[in-house]
């Protein structure tokens, strides 16, 4: 059986969740439906919206349901524009980091692309941190991105600069909380972003369904037409079963946050104690920095990550690798780039490790015992060759 550490990718859905969904998925719920049956769906869409607000203690109203992450960061980004300019006549300036999600980096670049906003980039450091500008920065944007964890490396971005650029300047703040939902905590005033986006096939929810939520979204306008739903934001039928599912697993998340955390830091442990006791030369990418705990990215110098991807595939583990492949070619990921651009090797080596709420201990040290025994066969046969 396969030992699947790649949870920052997606997350198994859970059984309780499965359990929930099955019942739904017979019942016929359109909750745009005049009839009874549609009554009781749109009272089970309020029900599911009201808690999850309340676990981000935001308002119902507060709250668009998406078909995922990716909607969610274009419909605030896109939203934003197309709100800024309707109500000024002016482009919007934005600020975003190429460690933002390629959602939100594709997004901004097209936006720029279309002359519907201006768009800075922050620098990126070493330790993979976006660098906000102060708050006394004379061209605040309008709208900046800020994720709260990133994607690749676990970091957690400068959160306080956040907010005190939030303050000073006035500038809106979307913050992607998609890895970071599970682990950090969700009170959506105190972190002080207008906009929160996250999906839930992240957190043991199924497949296809996020949101976008937050005081922001009294600004953004919608995008897709073609109905009133989600207080005229998101138009298209909303799939109450997914919805419900994503609300349970997310309830279960924020009920097992501390348990969830003291497990992942000590999976983190198992592993590289192992590769410690093995004496496996590593670099961690992020290590520098506070980091989500369990979020692993290793570069083992001299080891390409897709290959070691594959190798570990074959030996019965599911990890990522810091490269994706686009129309067949192996793409270093922009985010390593950019915090190594004099090292090539390394960022193209990154392996993304990623436990979750069902791996165990045993799991760890067995992968550390096959990233031994691979690099060491690697090594053998380059030098034989
Ligand atoms: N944002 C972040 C930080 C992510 O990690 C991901 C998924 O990898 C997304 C957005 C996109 O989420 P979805 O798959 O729900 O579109």
């Amino acid at each position: 059986m396969t030992v699947f550490l790649d949870h920052a990718s997606t997350s198994p859905t859970r059984g309780e969740v499965m359990d929930a969904l099955r019942g739904d998925l017979v019942g016929g719920l359109n909750p745009s439906s005049v009839h009874r049956a549609g009554q009781k769906a749109a009272a089970l869409l309020e029900e599911a919206r009201s808690e999850l607000a309340s676990l981000l203690r935001l308002q119902p109203s507060q709250v668009v349901f998406t078909s995922g992450a990716t909607e969610a960061n274009n419909l605030a980004l896109g939203g934003f524009a197309k709100a800024f300019h309707q109500r000024t006549g002016r482009r919007p300036r934005l600020l975003a980091s190429v460690l933002e999600h390629a959602c939100v980096r594709e997004c901004c670049r097209e936006l720029a692309a279309e002359g519907l906003a201006a768009v800075d980039w922050m620098d990126v450091t070493a330790a993979g941190r976006a660098v906000l500008p102060g708050a006394a920065t004379p061209e605040p944007p309008d709208l900046f991105c800020l994720m709260a964890a990133q994607n690749e490396t676990g970091v957690i971005q400068d959160l306080e600069g956040a907010r005190e650029l939030r303050l000073a300047a006035g500038s809106r703040w979307l913050c992607d909380v998609t890895q970071s939902f599970p682990l950090l905590a969700t009170d959506a005033p105190a972190l002080g972003a207008d906009l929160l986006s996250f999906t839930s096939h992240k957190i043991g929810g199924p497949p296809g369904v996020g949101v976008l939520a937050g005081q922001g979204l009294r600004e953004i306008a919608p995008l897709l037409r073609g109905g009133p739903q989600e207080q005229e934001l998101r138009a298209g039928t909303q799939p109450v079963a997914l919805i419900r599912g994503f609300v349970l697993a997310a309830r279960l998340a924020v009920e097992e946050r501390d348990a969830h955390r003291r497990h992942l830091r000590q999976l983190e442990e198992c592993l590289l104690g192992g590769l410690r006791e093995r004496g496996v030369a590593h670099q961690l990418n992020g290590g520098e920095s506070p980091r989500l705990p369990g979020f692993l990215n290793l570069s083992f110098p001299g080891f390409p990550g897709p290959d070691l991807v594959i190798a570990l595939d074959a030996r019965g583990f599911a990890v990522s690798s810091g490269s994706a492949c686009a129309t067949g070619v192996m793409e270093t990921s922009e985010a390593l780039s950019a915090m190594f651009p004099d090292d090539a090797a390394r960022a193209g080596g990154a392996l993304r490790i990623t436990p979750g709420r069902t791996t165990t201990e045993e799991e760890m040290h067995r992968l550390a015992g096959a990233i031994a025994e691979i690099t060491g066969n690697f090594g053998g046969s380059r030098k034989a060759s």
